[in-house]
């Protein structure tokens, strides 16, 4: 069982995740493509090429230098709203995340934690919006409530991706109220939200990383 993660499994767990990203790319376009403009499959293609360049460089950084590389890097994506967003919610990790070499599960939980603030300052958008606020915030929760229950750090992310697939899925029923989709009123209903899915399979990509 992980009970601490260190520079090395956040390194494992960003690519897996990346990995994870990049092998449903035509389907994160093509949702995108039915309730906005098409993009988000290949922004999201863009910032994990980003992000496997910064851990990349940033070998043998603590987790939160790595963090705070990856942030920046992935908000300098070109492309969609989603690359800043996702790029907030990096550097939101790196501020919360402790100075030392390791990080337990209740570490990890205020990462996220962390991350999520950070990306509450960009947007207003909550639970029932449509937006990968739907996929991230139960995750934190339940991440949170792993941690707290003395779950490892392996089986506290599992927890956070379980919730955030429950969360995307729950998308297709939802009108969006924030993002592009918003636009299309009523008519955004029926399918899964771009940003939530991605952000569904980043959360994962993590948990089977430590698995
Ligand atoms: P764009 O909409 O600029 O083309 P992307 O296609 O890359 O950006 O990403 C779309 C996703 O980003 C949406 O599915 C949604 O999850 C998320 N998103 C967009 N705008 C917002 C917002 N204001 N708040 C929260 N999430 C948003
Ligand atoms: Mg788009």
């Amino acid at each position: 069982m992980t009970q601490t993660i260190g520079s090395e499994e956040l390194g494992r767990m960003l690519r897996t995740a990346a990995a994870k990203v990049r092998q449903a790319v035509p389907t994160l376009s093509q949702l995108d493509s039915v309730i906005g403009d098409g993009d988000h499959g290949t922004t999201m293609d863009r910032a994990m090429g980003l992000i496997d360049k910064a851990l990349d460089a940033a070998k043998g950084a603590a987790p939160k230098a790595v963090l705070n590389d990856v942030g920046w890097a992935v908000l300098g994506v070109d492309g969609g709203a989603s690359g800043p967003l996702l790029g907030m919610f990096f550097l939101g990790m790196s501020e919360a995340v402790g100075e030392g070499a390791a990080v337990d599960a209740k570490g990890v939980a205020a990462m996220f934690e962390g991350g999520l603030k950070s990306l509450q300052q960009q947007t207003k958008a909550v639970v029932g919006d449509k937006t990968m606020m739907d996929a991230l915030m139960p995750a934190v929760t339940a991440l949170r409530g792993a941690a707290d229950g003395g779950a490892s750090v392996a089986a506290a992310m599992a927890k956070a991706a379980e919730a955030a697939e429950v969360g995307a899925a729950s998308t297709k029923d939802l009108q969006a109220r924030f993002g592009r989709a918003r636009n299309l009123g009523e008519r955004s209903k029926g399918y899964q939200d771009p940003g939530a899915t991605s952000l569904s399979l980043l959360l994962r990509g993590m948990a089977d990383a430590l698995a």
